[in-house]
């Protein structure tokens, strides 16, 4: 993956498997149990992942770009 990647996260203390990050884009986000998880933690820039940030409930999901800052959730 290049270095422009982006990486997400859920933070599982956060995440109430609400569902609706892996309902939204299930090509980003599996819901796997107690909680959801990426489907990979680098991605190509991809905003259905920071539009999956704002949606979380929890603010449960994180998205950083290539660089380490974080953009998602989005103020
Ligand atoms: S939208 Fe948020 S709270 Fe719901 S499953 Fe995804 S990460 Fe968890």
């Amino acid at each position: 993956m290049s270095a422009v990647a982006w990486k997400v996260e859920i933070d599982p203390r956060l995440c109430i498997a609400s569902g609706a990050c892996a309902g939204f884009a299930p090509e980003l986000f599996v819901l796997n149990g107690a909680h959801s998880r990426p489907v990979r933690t680098d991605i190509a820039p991809d905003e259905r992942a920071l539009d999956a940030a704002d949606v979380c409930p929890a603010l449960a999901i994180t998205v950083r770009d290539g660089e380490g800052r974080v953009i998602g959730p989005r103020p």
